[in-house]
């Protein structure tokens, strides 16, 4: 069957995310065989199963915020503190990924009018090294807490993660405290905070801003975690329960506030900063 193409890599851009090459394409959820453009409309959410694929960063701030809005903070790069190399050089991973996603790194800030409400949005790239956060990430969120603070205009985090950056080493886990503390800052300021989690949310990310919204909200079937399931087995030597660490689960434990579909999304967060009673623009 070569009129269709499943995409089952997991590293690299469009990772887990369904080929845009050909006419048609498979669900990973359902297995039933989709009309791309369809897929397109539906924000790259099944038709029929309800299975949420991933968006890109520049794709999802278009689903949030009004035409007119602003992109913020791009000029950032990473140094390669360590001049870390593993099977490659660091460097060479960052050039590779800055081409293929446009992106100096796994972030995207914006400014912008969601809904009749002036927020800053601050969203992951998952296909930039699976959306890690090293200092580039932890500097450009930490940038969009202190607008925030300063405009005292609502943030808003799109996670999508496998967790801190591991050829920054240390320097990535100093971003958790940073953004953390930064977060506290703006929770004094009484300026609210929803943090949206996406597929996947794991690790360093979800062990520091994805999980201090005033709202957490997930989309639907997200892997949202900080170890991995295996390694949790391993540790407690017991068998992890269904759909454990994915969205349904955690909002039945108390870990999230709600699950949202992607086509709701908007409409809920207008919803929750009107109640959160921010000032209206214009
Ligand atoms: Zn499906």
């Amino acid at each position: 069957m070569s009129w269709f193409r499943r995409d089952d890599s997991n590293i690299g851009p469009g990772a887990n995310r369904v080929r845009t090459e050909g006419l048609w394409t498979r669900c990973d959820g359902c297995g039933q065989t989709l009309w791309k453009a369809e897929l397109e409309a539906s924000l790259q959410v099944c038709p029929k199963c309800g299975r949420h694929g991933r968006i890109g960063a520049k794709a999802r701030i278009e689903t949030l915020l009004e035409p007119g809005f602003e992109l913020l903070d791009g000029d950032l790069r990473s140094t390669d503190p360590l001049q870390f190399s593993d099977l490659k050089p660091y460097k060479s991973r960052l050039k590779k990924a800055q081409a293929d996603t446009g992106l100096n790194d796994a972030i995207v800030n914006a400014q912008g009018l969601l809904g009749p409400h002036t927020v800053v949005l601050s969203v992951m790239e998952y296909s930039f090294i699976g959306g890690s956060m090293g200092a580039v990430v932890g500097e450009t969120i930490a940038r969009a807490i202190d607008r925030a603070h300063d405009q005292r205009w609502p943030l808003i985090t799109v996670a999508a993660s496998g967790g801190a950056r591991m050829m920054e080493g240390i320097v990535s886990l100093m971003q958790l405290a940073k953004v953390s503390a930064a977060l506290a800052r703006l929770d004094d300021a009484r300026v609210p905070f929803i943090s949206i989690l996406t597929d996947p949310t794991t690790g360093g990310v979800t062990a520091s801003f994805a999980m201090l919204g005033d709202l957490n909200i997930a989309e639907p079937g997200a892997l949202i975690g900080f170890a991995g399931p295996r390694v949790i087995e391993q540790t407690i030597r017991q068998k992890l329960p269904e759909g454990f660490q994915r969205s349904e689960f955690l909002l039945q434990h108390g870990f999230l506030d709600a699950v949202v579909s992607r086509k709701d999304m908007k409409a809920y967060l207008i919803r929750a900063l009107d109640f959160m009673q921010v000032a209206k623009a214009g």
